[in-house]
């Protein structure tokens, strides 16, 4: 059984600038599975951005050229499971040679992995048999290596030996050919102006964008209605206001300084005051909890600072909060200012 979804192709993974590198790089290795140097394939980007589908596909794929190849897609949450049960049932040995002797291991969400140095060790095992066997490994995570925390360094040494591919958020002509590609293998209509609406409005997750589509249609015919722009609107904000709005990292800059009394260019100067340094550190943990940024984009936009920095930022954020009542209150009402 390889898990694999077989809907989950490349015919059906519409290409765009925000997939095409990642895209590429799969079908390269689909081609040539363990044979380029992008191994592993480590594809990586937001929530519902094509990680899952992507990773499918290029398991699908090399199935469809080399059905003699053994292919596994796992979650990393699953594969998580199976390997603390096998240590309960005294298997661990059984388990480490299932995975080795798989000829493509395709693993989804790696960041999962983060904190659990067991199953992280016999993960390293495992990628590096495959991996001095010329077999291939996929991985996908919702984070670049350098972002990735509690992860072994040995390990992100190897995440970061072959290709690391980020999937952005699509832009306006990509998402309206994904919404009319669902549509047609669906067989349903809907005029240009609506599918365009819904594109125009869903910006930053196509499970979401195909979501409110699913909607939209089952809402018309449920109610017997016309899919008219009127209940795009309403089907839209739905989804819109669901979705928290993110926050800019010059937004969180504001209210923290705002919040402590000091203008921005205090907040970012490289003084090493107390009060300066703690709020800029709470600027720089806020910008990690609200936004999407990396480690390094964070750093360099609150004082053009490093992202170990930030890493230790947020470290020293955690920590004080759950010691200092007074630096706790400070994270709880900026938190408030944050999410009016
Ligand atoms: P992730 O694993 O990154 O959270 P998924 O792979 O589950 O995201 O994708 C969410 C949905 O969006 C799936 O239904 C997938 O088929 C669809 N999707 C994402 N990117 C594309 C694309 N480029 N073309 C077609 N469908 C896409
Ligand atoms: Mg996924």
């Amino acid at each position: 059984e390889s898990q694999l979804n077989p809907n989950y192709s490349f015919e059906n993974f519409l290409e765009g600038d925000s997939n095409r590198l990642a895209r590429s790089a799969g079908l390269a290795v689909a081609t040539k599975p363990g044979g380029t140097s992008f191994n592993p394939l480590l594809i990586f980007g937001g929530v519902g951005l094509g990680k899952t589908h992507l990773a499918h596909a290029i398991g699908v794929d090399i199935k469809d050229k080399y059905p003699e190849k053994t292919v596994l897609y796992i979650s990393a949450e699953k594969f998580t499971q199976q390997y603390i049960d096998s240590v309960k049932k005294n298997n661990r040995n059984d388990f480490i040679h299932f995975y080795q002797i798989i000829d493509v291991l395709i693993i989804d969400d790696v960041q999962f992995l983060s904190g659990k140095s067991g199953t992280q060790d016999v993960f390293f095992h495992i990628f590096n048999h495959l991996h001095q066997n010329g077999k291939q490994v996929i991985l996908t995570s919702d984070k670049a290596p350098v972002d990735m925390q509690d992860i072994e360094q040995r390990l992100l040494s190897r995440f970061k030996w072959g290709l690391s591919a980020e999937l952005q958020n699509p832009d306006f002509e990509t998402r309206v050919s994904i919404l009319k590609n669902k549509l047609y293998r669906d067989g349903v209509e809907m005029p240009d102006d609506i599918i365009e609406y819904v594109a125009k409005n869903i910006k930053t997750n196509v499970r979401e964008l195909e979501g409110a589509i699913i909607s939209l249609i089952a809402q018309s015919s449920f109610n017997k209605k016309e899919i008219t722009i009127d209940l795009a609107k309403q089907i839209v904000e739905k989804f819109v206001k669901n979705t928290k709005r993110e926050v800019s990292i010059d937004y969180i800059q504001k209210i923290v300084s705002d919040y402590f009394q000091m203008d921005i260019d205090t907040l970012q100067s490289k003084t090493r005051k107390r009060h300066i340094v703690q709020a800029r550190q709470l600027a720089m943990f806020f910008a990690k909890k609200f936004t999407k940024a990396s480690l390094a984009s964070i750093g360099s936009q609150i004082g053009k600072r490093d992202h170990a920095t930030v890493l230790h930022a947020c470290k020293t954020v955690d920590n004080l909060s759950s010691t200092d009542k007074q630096f706790k209150k400070y994270v709880e009402d900026i938190t408030k200012k944050l999410s009016i």
